[in-house]
């Protein structure tokens, strides 16, 4: 055994004792300084939590692992890291392998770590994470499938990598027509599961898993563990350990968040163009409920001045990418999006994020709001809702178990009274979703000009 695998061992066998620093977590040193150069001081609490328990034990084995995550908390290096220090340890006792020669006879294929996201924009996040951390380990190679990008230029980038992140549905045609064999995979990683198990990935994922039967070790990452991730995890994975980090009450502490009452469509804008001219604000997203008003929405604002350009899934994918990086850059400040395009994205800067239509579905908030606050920045999550949006305010606070905050803005008042908008008036909110004991009138935050408002 090397001196790293026995690292391994030590970390596993004290698994349940805390990390303070990096290197008490015996990753190869070439992950440590690409770590180093990164700027990660220590371990967040996921990273803290799962990579000791995701590395290989003495014997190489490594459990299966059901890790609940928001996006924001460092999820991505939890497990990119000991799967990297995983291959990087293998390459150690293998034999060198060396890179496919210019002109050598094309051959699919055939990654040790695969990991599937629910989306583009996830995987280019996740595939740009692990080239980073690789970046003083350059015998390894990380490779992306992702519908919507040229087949061509995805098929010559797939020579040869140890590591692939893909799109469940693109990653089966390209596995159909033999550009990569999924046997050799030892290690299988689902980030937000939760989100593929609603975008329809269910029978990709069951193809996926039978296609990689022989790996060692499954890790999902979901942003709950409802019924039906168990479900997936009962049927993929083998006696999961499982590692909550953070309650949805926990979450975001970080972020400040906000509800306003909107009387109309007029005053939500007039509301959010307040906003959006607040100093604070560098960079803000702006979700929308459809595309269509994602685009109108965008509009309105370049017409109003702002920087603001709208990120849609029905885009071309090289606009997509193109309104990305402006984000990155800075070139863009305002970015109006919908759930499904706004996935994934990382930009630190963005301080501002603007609940403008609501989610359909109450998990989806929690992973807008992750947008701001990131890598240990403070931001603020502003959700406009108008009296028809009551039950969906009411799903999202009983998902949570915490009220959103109310505020108010002198001069931009609603004419209707809160509790007329929350439905709890004479003979209204029975049946109202969520309607249980957490709510008290009296824990509501006092209005953002002073004390509680009276109406
Ligand atoms: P993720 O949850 O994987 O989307 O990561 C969120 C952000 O945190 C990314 O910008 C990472 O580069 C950053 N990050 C990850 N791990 C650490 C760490 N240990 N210290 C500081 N920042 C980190």
């Amino acid at each position: 055994m090397t001196s790293l695998a026995l690292q391994a061992a030590a970390v596993r066998a004290s698994a349940d004792t805390s990390f303070a620093t990096f290197d008490q977590l015996g990753l190869h040193p070439a992950l440590l300084r690409a770590v180093a150069d990164l700027g990660f001081a220590t371990p967040t609490a996921v990273q803290q939590a799962a990579i000791p328990a995701a590395l290989p034990d003495a014997t190489g084995a490594a459990a299966d692992l059901m890790v609940s995550s928001q996006t924001g908390s460092g999820k991505t290096a939890a497990y990119l890291l000991p799967l990297l220090h995983a291959l990087l340890q293998a390459s150690v006792d293998a034999a060198p392998r060396s890179a496919p020669r210019r002109g050598a006879r094309w051959q699919p294929a055939r990654p040790r770590v695969l990991v599937l996201c629910p989306t583009r924009e996830l995987a280019q996040q996740v595939s740009a994470d692990a080239i980073d951390l690789l970046r003083h380990a350059r015998a390894l190679r990380v490779a992306t499938v992702v519908g919507g990008l040229p087949y061509q230029q995805q098929l010559q980038r797939l020579q040869g990598a140890d590591v692939l992140v893909a799109t469940p549905g693109r990653l089966l045609d390209l596995q159909r027509g033999g550009h990569v064999e999924l046997d050799a995979v030892q290690h299988l990683v689902l980030d937000e599961a939760d989100r593929m198990l609603d975008l329809g990935f269910a029978d990709d994922l069951a193809a996926i898993h039978a296609l990689t039967q022989s790996r060692g070790q499954t890790l999902m990452f979901s942003a709950t563990f409802a019924p039906r991730v168990q479900q997936l995890a009962a049927g993929i994975m083998r006696e999961p350990r499982q590692l909550t980090l953070a309650t949805p009450q926990q979450r975001h502490q970080h972020i400040e968040q906000r509800l306003h009452w909107c009387d109309d469509a007029g005053h939500k804008r007039r509301l959010l163009q307040h906003w959006l001219r607040d100093g604070e604000l560098q960079q803000a997203i702006v979700f929308a409920s459809t595309q269509v008003e994602c685009d109108a929405l965008a509009d309105e604002l370049q017409q109003a001045g702002f920087a603001a350009v709208a990120l849609h899934g029905a885009m071309p994918q090289g606009v997509r990418q193109r309104r990305l990086q402006a984000l990155r850059e800075g070139r863009v400040q305002i970015l109006v999006a919908t759930d499904v395009a706004a996935r994934g994205i990382d930009v630190p800067t963005i301080t501002h994020v603007f609940n403008y239509g609501l989610p359909m579905k109450a998990e989806d908030y929690v992973h807008r709001i992750g947008r701001t606050g990131r890598a240990g920045r403070s931001g603020i999550a502003v959700t406009m809702a108008e009296p028809r949006d009551r039950r969906r305010i009411a799903a999202i606070e009983a998902l949570r178990r915490e009220p959103i905050p109310e505020h108010t803005i002198a001069g931009l008042e609603p004419r209707l009274r809160p509790q007329a908008h929350r439905g709890t008036g004479a003979g209204r909110g029975r049946g109202r979703p969520g309607a249980g004991g957490w709510r008290s009138e009296g824990a509501r935050r006092a209005t953002s000009t002073g004390a509680r408002r009276r109406y």
